[in-house]
This record gives C-alpha cells, sequence and structure tokens, in this order.
C-alpha cells in the first residue's frame, strides 16, 4: 500500500520565518555595527558587539565578512 506524499500541508517550520516580521514600524531603530557575510547568495549577518572576533567568518558559508552599518532595533539586555 502506497502512502501518498502530499506537500500541500502547512508545514510548522514556515513559522518560524514569522519572527522577523514582528518588528513595527514603531521599534526605534538604532545604528548598529554588525557583520555582513560577503558572499550575496548568503546574506547572512550578526552584531558586531555579539562577536570580539576581529576577523570573524560566516557561521552559514564560512565566508569573509565585512563591516556595515544597519539600523536595527536595540537589544534590551534583560537582568535577572
Ligand atoms: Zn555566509
Amino acid at each position: 500500500m502506497r502512502i501518498r506524499q502530499d506537500h500541500g500541508g502547512v508545514s510548522t517550520m514556515n513559522h518560524r520565518n514569522s519572527k522577523q516580521a514582528r518588528y513595527t514600524v514603531e521599534t526605534p531603530l538604532f545604528e548598529t555595527e554588525v557583520w555582513e557575510c560577503m558572499d550575496t547568495n548568503c546574506r547572512s549577518w550578526m552584531r558586531k558587539n555579539m562577536s570580539l572576533l576581529l576577523e570573524p567568518h560566516c557561521p552559514v558559508c564560512h565566508s569573509g565578512m565585512q563591516e556595515n552599518i544597519r539600523m536595527l532595533p536595540q537589544v534590551v539586555h534583560v537582568a535577572k
């Protein structure tokens, strides 16, 4: 007996992507130093203050990364 492969179902994995769109216009943005992956196909990036490395490499594709400035919501550090 064959099991029919139906790809029309909604994958719960897709809901993770909606998290990025959660930032609204009301969120204040700040100029933030970031590292950006030099691979234009990858477009991975990280906040510079999250990495103490002088020359980090992309965690996704291991290409070199270059400095850039992005407008990002400020990270609030919650004291425990
Ligand atoms: Zn990359």
